[in-house]
């Protein structure tokens, strides 16, 4: 097994009485902390990055991802990936798009520094560590494990400021537990579509993320173009809806870069076929708008970014989306 740490609240300390914490532990110290409830697993230790997960980029997550691949083809059983639970959420999807392996890869973090009263970081580290050594965890896909719970990255965000269960996975909830020393998965999520190839990509390109809201005319979307963004990505209100006053500049944008539609209620599918006025989601697919399906806004940002930093086509990026919807879900 192997454990690579980004730093984040759970390698957080402060240099001094009265200053603030910042990531300062490495994967060592943190493993330290659970040493003695480890039980027979073989834990290897790199220490990638001492940072806010803020200061995270998807260019840092693609290295990541393959340093995981890596160590999982030279036989690691598993890998946990701790880092600040600030961006988790999107860099284990990525890493779900990017590593494609059968054996568990698992992301946690902490919301209590290790010097906070009831620091959750050992116990989220035991968790995630037991989830990874677990046969029962194989080919889920990339799981995230915090408070005795196991969501599949594809589902689960941050909800919180700073509750020890931030995370939820609003559309299904979580697929497993962690209790005595065991994982228990219930529920078990089908292969994501493998829609990108890491070997593709050198360079993420910028992606816009643009969340409706009451009364914005949409303006920025007029400078998309001018300040470098290859592709965007628009969290509409409920089941993807825009301003009309939106409309117009949405379809000339669709012509020119991928522009995907996602709901910025952040659970529950992108409608298809109910609503007909303008700025509704069938007047939007129909300007050539491409569905996010059931992934949240920014769960959709990361397929774009990492498709478009594989080189897809705009044709490639429509089927891509449509193909990772399908592939999660069975609606008939
Ligand atoms: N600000 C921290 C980070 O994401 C929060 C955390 O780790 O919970 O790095």
């Amino acid at each position: 097994m192997t454990l690579i740490s980004l730093g984040g609240t759970i390698a957080s300390t402060a240099a001094a009485h009265g200053t603030g914490v910042v990531p300062q532990l490495g994967a060592k110290d943190l493993l330290d902390t659970v040493a003695g409830a480890l039980n027979d697993v073989e834990v290897d230790v790199v220490t990638a990055l001492r940072v806010p997960s803020g200061d995270l980029s998807l260019d840092d997550v693609v290295g990541l991802a393959r340093d995981v691949r890596e160590h999982l083809e030279h036989g690691a059983h598993g890998a946990v990936v701790a880092q600040g639970t600030d961006t988790l959420e999107e860099v284990a999807f990525a890493l779900d798009l990017l590593v494609r392996s059968d054996r568990p890869v698992v992301v946690t973090g902490a919301m209590r520094h290790p010097s906070d009263v009831g620091a959750d970081g050992p116990a989220n580290l035991l968790g995630a560590i037991t989830v990874a050594a677990s046969p029962s965890a194989r080919s889920l896909g990339v799981l995230v494990a915090l408070s005795d719970e196991v969501h599949a990255a594809r589902f689960v965000r941050k909800t919180n400021t700073t509750n020890v269960s931030t995370f939820a996975s609003p559309t299904t909830g979580p697929i497993g537990r962690v209790a005595e020393g065991l994982a228990r998965i219930y529920l078990r999520p089908p292969r994501l579509y493998d829609a990108v190839d890491v070997a593709r990509i050198d360079r993420v390109p910028p992606v816009l993320l643009f969340s409706c809201a009451v009364g914005d005319d949409g303006r920025l979307l007029e400078r998309v173009s001018d300040l470098g963004y290859m592709g965007v990505v628009v969290e509409g209100f409920g089941g993807g809806h825009v301003p009309a006053i939106m409309v117009q500049r949405l379809g000339e944008l669709a012509a020119r870069v991928p522009v995907v539609l996602a709901s910025r209620t952040g659970a529950g599918d992108v409608l298809a076929s109910t609503y007909g006025y303008d700025g509704s989601e069938r007047d939007l697919l129909g300007r050539g708008l491409i569905s996010a399906g059931f992934l949240d806004g920014r769960k959709s940002r990361v397929l774009l970014s990492l498709l478009l930093g594989a080189h897809a086509d705009a044709a490639e990026v429509a089927n891509a989306f449509a193909r990772v919807h399908r592939s999660a879900t069975t609606a008939r």
